[in-house]
């Protein structure tokens, strides 16, 4: 038995601030009502924010993994299309498996799992195409399962430089709402995320970001769908409604999850990622252990993926810290299976909590005879300190003037 709130450390699902509970905990409405128009309305224009978008963001009730389906089925054909993907980790490798299910012929350039895509590599297998049979560059923004982002930018502009016309489709499931995205400024053409990792709701919302470009692709492509055909959401949808029953109070969840993002500010939701992010790098490598990621430009705001010794076994651990400090950590994912333990610092988390699961962290290392240095805690409140006082300092300042 344990007292007190769970530690819920893992990349998603986010634990879901009480704000956004009890913005929920709401009669079920008509969905074919005005007041539920008025809600469809508020939760479609606030989505188009959050990819800072202009263009269309559809919300299916499924999971991420829906909403992968959706951007597969209304851009490709089955037989005739040839998408580039790159291995970036678990993630990546079920999308690759999805479209070759469909029918899609997958280039898939191998990776290590430590670092995200390279977009010199895909410049140079779009450049090498010059039949133009690549319809699609399907890359993973943030990989969960290393803790390794991708430069989406970057990514864009390798492919603007060679002029292929292939698409650009991006899973954004564990960045939306943590790290910097933009939909419309990197010409994404299709933007894949869910509810439960940024947007700090309870699983059950998938979402694509829309182009014009997509849209046209999805005219001409000639796969089979139904449940998640764009153009029968997008009808309604201009209304505020949708075309079967929506999940309303995931959609109330979501109004209050977009306002409580853009009350913070994006560019300092951002932000705070990057420094509970740091803090913990800060804790990792006080306490002599390996991250995952093996580049600092690609080190994840959103989670950590650490690497235990060997003849250590990640999920002993991870057991260990939950029967003694209530707190679930991330396991590690198919080719990383108790070799790592992931800590998820997104969402709802600011410093005391980081620091909660840090000292869970540290304390479980201890527990579980882990060999490791000391005060990996104490390195990540030095680091947080330091913003502290930065704040403090210009707090007086504006209080004096
Ligand atoms: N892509 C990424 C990057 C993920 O992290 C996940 C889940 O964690 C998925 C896809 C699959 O999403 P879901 O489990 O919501 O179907």
């Amino acid at each position: 038995m344990h007292q007190g709130r769970h530690f819920l450390q893992i990349p998603g699902p986010s634990p879901v601030p009480d704000r956004i509970l009890r913005a929920m905990d709401m009669p079920v409405i008509d969905h074919r009502s005005a007041e539920f128009a008025a809600l469809g309305r508020a939760v479609l224009e606030g989505s188009q924010k959050v990819f800072q978008t202009k263009g269309p963001v559809v919300i299916f009730p499924s999971s991420g993994t829906g909403a992968w389906e959706a951007a597969i089925v209304n851009t490709l054909s089955p037989g005739r299309d040839k998408v580039l993907m790159v291995e970036t980790g678990h993630f990546a490798t079920l999308w690759r498996q999805m479209a070759g299910r469909f029918g899609i012929e997958v280039d898939f350039m191998p990776g290590d799992w430590r670092r995200g895509a390279d977009p010199a590599q895909i410049e140079a297998r779009l450049a090498a195409d010059t039949a133009h049979s690549i319809k699609a560059v399907m890359v993973v923004h943030n990989e969960t399962s290393t803790g390794a982002t991708s430069r989406i930018a970057d990514i864009r502009a390798a492919i603007d430089r060679t002029s292929h016309p292939a698409l650009l489709m991006v899973d954004t499931i564990s960045s939306l709402g943590s790290v910097d995205y933009r939909h419309d400024e990197w010409k994404v053409d299709v933007s894949v995320s869910c509810s439960q990792k940024g947007f700090m709701l309870p699983p059950g919302l998938g979402f694509n970001a829309i182009s014009e470009k997509a849209r046209a692709a999805s005219r001409t492509n000639n796969m089979p769908r139904s449940y998640f055909d764009w153009e029968e959401m997008l009808k309604p949808n201009a209304k505020g409604f949708f075309p079967y029953t929506p999940a309303t109070n995931l959609l109330y969840g979501l109004r209050e999850a977009i306002a409580m993002l853009l009350e913070e500010g994006l560019d300092n939701v951002f932000a705070r990622h990057q420094r509970l992010a740091a803090a913990t790098r800060a804790a990792v490598n006080q306490w002599g252990l390996e991250v995952l990621c093996q580049e600092p430009s690609e080190f994840s705001p959103v989670l950590t993926a650490v690497m235990m010794p060997p003849g250590h076994d990640a999920d002993q651990f991870r057991k260990v810290v939950l029967d003694n400090f209530n707190m679930s950590l991330g396991a590690g994912l198919s080719k990383v299976a108790g070799k790592v333990f992931r800590i998820g610092h997104l969402g709802e988390c600011n410093e005391l909590t980081l620091l909660g699961a840090l000292t869970g962290v540290e304390m479980g290392l201890s527990v579980a005879g882990v060999p490791h240095r000391p005060g990996g805690v104490e390195a990540a409140m030095r680091l947080l300190e330091q913003r502290d006082q930065r704040n403090a300092s210009s707090h007086l300042k504006v209080v004096s003037t």
